[in-house]
């Protein structure tokens, strides 16, 4: 299957924060085809394992997140509207008049509608203003608190943005769930790679549940397996359009981006500044394959590797991403090539990884 194939089977797996289900079952069975052995943990966490050459013990996690963010059903109202809480970073402001699926069990969605006021009938006043969540109310169509139920909604159900994939001009896609389908997609891509090439470190491959609702799943994998060095892959927000003058300077369409900075600055006090000789590793492996690599500082993002990196006595860890825009709504938009950049990035990494180094620091 190509890169752009799974990533649109992935991207149209509906699975939130807590509800993962299809998408273990997706992952255990891809990787399955290429690994040494796979299994899931009680959490959820999808842990495959390609044993190295080299047998010092030393070892490398290279993970993703299989969640996506989403909502959850807080009431079902006697006229049948539904009303909801958010589970992790929705952007309130492109709820109204957005297409919803609810996850009435596994497997199974049914269609939803975010309501919002008629533009005929919206005052004038309102007309630039953003409805809070408590304000926003999912219609499926009931009448009744009663078809509600029928329809198999409780309290407690999942509510995702309506899984979509669409290709864009020049090798770009605009997605539901680019976070971080498309490092679950690169995982499996790695997988195939390695199962062909055997690398002398022992390579864990771990998709990683609840990151979205705060980064729950990574660190119970990383203390399963103790590895000596870590891999996050997951998206890095671009600033590239004409609304962001002040980003990050991260474009899309220019390679994998190395973060060397984050920090959530809110809600969570985590952030990741990566290990220097896994920055090193990454610099060196971007050079040897003439791979373009950007390099990114940002406040306000957070990944799991945040937590993995505190596990044990501290794993090494490091960001690798590729460039998104439009991050945590509906239509994130991403460049294949640099998904491919980054595929090659981390065949090289892991390829060539110091099975000796213990990476002290001084
Ligand atoms: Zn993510």
């Amino acid at each position: 299957m190509k890169l752009i194939e799974r990533l649109e089977k992935y991207c149209l797996t509906p699975a939130m924060a807590g509800f993962e289900d299809e998408m273990i079952k997706n992952l255990k069975a891809d990787l399955n085809e290429y690994v040494d052995e796979v299994r899931v943990d009680v959490l959820g966490n999808v842990i495959a394992t390609i044993k190295g050459t080299d047998s010092s013990g030393s070892s490398l996690m290279v993970f993703a997140h299989t969640d996506s963010l989403g909502m959850i059903v807080k009431k079902i109202e006697d006229n049948g509207y539904l009303r909801l809480e958010r589970v992790g970073g929705v952007p309130e402001r492109i709820l109204p008049a957005s297409n919803v699926v609810l996850q009435v069990a596994p497997g199974k969605t049914i269609n939803g509608v975010i309501g919002f006021v008629s533009h005929h009938l919206t005052p004038p006043e309102d007309k630039y203003k953003v409805r809070q969540i408590n304000d926003c109310y999912v219609d499926i169509g009931a009448t009744s608190a009663a078809e509600a139920a029928g329809a198999g909604i409780k309290v407690g159900t999942p509510v995702l943005y309506r899984p979509s994939f669409e290709k864009l001009i020049n090798n770009r896609v605009a997605a539901t769930s680019i976070d971080d389908r498309g490092g679950c997609a690169l995982l499996v891509e790695i997988a195939a790679h390695f199962k062909k090439h055997r690398p002398a470190v022992t390579l864990h491959i771990v998709g990683t549940v609840q990151e979205e609702f705060n980064l729950r799943g990574a660190m119970v994998a990383a203390a399963q397996l103790n590895p000596t060095a870590a891999i996050c892959i997951d998206l890095v927000a671009a600033s590239d359009t004409p609304d962001i003058p002040s980003g990050n300077g991260v474009r899309i369409g220019s390679g994998p981006v190395v973060g060397t900075y984050t920090f959530h600055g809110r809600g969570t006090l985590n952030g990741l500044i990566p290990h220097p000789k896994m920055v090193e590793l990454v610099e060196k492996s971007a050079a040897s394959k003439k791979i373009k690599l950007q390099r990114h500082a940002t406040l306000g993002l957070l990944t799991d590797a945040s937590y993995v990196q505190l596990v044990g006595k501290g794993v090494a860890t490091v960001d690798l991403a590729w460039p998104t825009r439009y991050t945590h709504s509906g239509v994130e938009s991403c460049s294949l090539e640099d998904l491919e950049g980054l595929r090659e990035l981390l065949i090289e990494v892991i390829g060539s990884f110091p099975t000796k180094e213990r990476f002290e620091r001084g």
